[in-house]
């Protein structure tokens, strides 16, 4: 792993933020990274040829990625060494039918995706990304995926002047989910109806023909970049810290040379839906990599079940920092600091799949990467999130513990953390990358 300075650290996770406003943006990204350091792409639907000392990718579906690298003994006893995190946010999703007429606008319909926290989405500059299948014969399927970005601000929801709605400060900005969510596009034109104003533009973007967009998966998205703020710089804020912080962390770790074992990083899509899908954490995605590399170093079921018992996976996603005007929201034995390194999320309930051994395992981790380490509790009055840990280990049947960084703002359209807490968690994984 390549030395760098926390701050310099921070500044490379935001613009790989900032460079991925989608989950296939996120996966784009993150491939073109892999591939500068010599990550070699493998394809599902071909025969892997791997081999000891090899680096390797594969993306399912444009936005769950997992990337590789077998040690120069082979898998050993050690077994795998994995950092699972998820490439998308909750936001809003373009629905099918574009913009419709919502007079005297052309507005777009959108479903929610995940559980934004829809009011931080008012008075945004937003822009629209994601995929697009567009047609063409030239294609065996006769359509070809195809990225699509808008880099300038496109769509807005704004809100309600307070003139209108004087209870907004005491209740809370409230949102009808139907219909007040569509997202203001343009003027309704005499000649154009909005959905084929939409098409246009999409067409536009894309060199495509309006007619030849067959479907798309367009992602609501904040054109503000990420930036530094206190006194210092101390502190960060963007959009998709959850969990596109953690990806990059995973990415940076990960080593392009081990001695014994197999050092992975899985990148998932659709924990924010609750991930069970195609290409999801809860599918057969990671286990079937997992099997065929055991099998591509030849190893028989038997040995391949014996490198499970030997493996550990560390889910790194966003983790809750102790918000000190809101005191009674958090577990008084367990507040978490900003910049105080890599959270340990233990759950008696087993909604974070961290126990008592990967809590130990992960703070002898951290001592070993001279990182300092904390530990959160959901407070028992409120219920507790989940994220992919849980669902991995019992899918693989592989020791895990959930870990991340501390966030303030989870799910809001720009969340904030830490400068140093970013450099705290790259260690520690790079570490764990490393450990036999
Ligand atoms: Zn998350």
């Amino acid at each position: 792993m390549a030395e760098a300075d926390p701050v310099s650290r921070s500044r490379e996770m935001l613009a790989y933020i900032d460079a991925s406003p989608s989950p296939w943006h996120a996966v784009a990204e993150a491939a073109e990274m892999l591939e500068a350091r010599g990550f070699r792409r493998l394809e599902e639907d071909q025969p892997w040829e791997l081999g000891p000392g090899g680096s390797y990718y594969v993306v399912r579906d444009g936005s769950s990625l997992i990337a590789f690298t077998i040690g120069n003994q082979g898998l050993g006893q050690s077994g795998f060494r994995i950092v699972g995190a998820h490439t998308d946010s909750p936001g809003f999703r373009v629905k099918p039918g574009g913009a419709m007429a919502k007079d005297p606008l052309a507005a777009l319909g959108v479903e929610i995706y995940g559980a934004p926290i829809l009011a931080t989405f008012t008075d945004r500059d937003l822009t629209l990304a994601g995929r697009v299948f567009v047609r063409d014969p030239s294609e065996a399927t006769g359509v070809r995926p195809r990225l699509v970005r808008f880099d300038r601000p496109l769509v807005r929801l704004p809100n309600l002047a307070i003139h209108m709605n004087r209870e907004v400060n005491r209740e809370g900005l409230k949102l009808d989910h139907q219909d007040q969510l569509p997202l203001f596009l343009t003027t309704l034109s005499q000649e154009l109806p909005p959905g084929q104003r939409f098409r246009q533009l999409l067409g536009e973007a894309l060199g495509a023909e309006p007619d030849d967009l067959l479907s798309w998966s367009l992602a609501v998205a904040d054109t503000q970049p990420g930036s530094l703020w206190g006194p210092e710089g101390e502190f960060l804020a963007d959009g998709q810290l959850d969990n596109l912080a953690s990806c990059h962390a995973a990415l940076t770790a990960l080593p392009r040379e081990r001695e014994e074992g197999v050092a992975l990083a899985a990148l998932f899509d659709h924990e924010e839906v609750g991930s069970e899908s195609y290409k999801g954490a809860a599918g057969e995605l990671l286990e079937a990599v997992l099997e065929r590399i055991a099998a591509g170093l030849d190893r028989n079921q038997e040995a391949r079940r014996a490198a499970l018992a030997g493996s550990w996976l560390v889910s790194a996603d966003a983790a809750h920092a102790y918000h000190p005007s809101w005191p009674r929201h958090h577990d008084d034995q367990h507040r978490v600091r900003v910049n105080g390194g890599p959270v340990i999320k233990p759950n008696a309930a087993q909604r974070y799949a961290t126990d008592d051994a990967g809590e130990a395992y992960f703070a002898r981790l951290c001592e070993s990467a001279g990182v300092p380490c904390q530990r959160y509790v959901h407070r028992n009055d409120l219920p507790c999130g989940s994220t992919i840990g849980p669902m991995l280990a019992a899918r693989l049947g592989v020791r895990t513990v959930d870990v991340g960084s501390p966030l303030w703002a989870m799910h809001s359209a720009r969340e904030s953390a830490g400068t140093f807490d970013h450099d705290y968690l790259v260690r520690a994984l790079a570490t764990f990358f490393e450990s036999g």
